[in-house]
């Protein structure tokens, strides 16, 4: 789970290396060491016809809360957001969601995403 975090933070958000440790809480050194466990088991996966199951780790990022406009919650599993985050409210099917971050996440959500409404 780590190292997915790290290959999305790093490689899909562009990061700098600094500020994906500094997001995962991690020192950098750390943060380099998951990026590299990653990178290898990508490369296997790619250059071996290789699956790549995504679990374990940091229980925090398993999962993270989204809710809708009607106030509906739900809970989207961390490997379904690699994928990119939910279209709309499985409730109601409203296409105005936003994830329920930690405090200081949600603005930038917001300005690359579009999903506030
Ligand atoms: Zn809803």
């Amino acid at each position: 789970m780590e190292e997915a975090e790290a290959i999305r933070l790093n490689d899909l958000e562009g990061l700098d290396q600094e500020e994906c440790a500094r997001r995962m809480n991690v020192s950098r050194s750390t943060f380099s060491r998951i990026l590299d466990s990653a990178r290898r088991k990508i490369a296997d996966a790619l250059l071996n016809g290789k699956g790549i199951r995504i679990e374990g780790g940091n229980y925090e990022m398993a999962a993270r809360r989204f809710r809708c406009v009607s106030g509906h919650e739900w809970e989207v599993p961390f490997e379904r957001l690699i994928v990119g985050p939910p279209e709309a409210c499985p409730t109601c099917d409203t296409p105005s969601v936003m994830p329920l971050f930690p405090p200081g996440m949600g603005r930038r959500w917001q300005h690359r995403r579009g999903l506030y409404r």
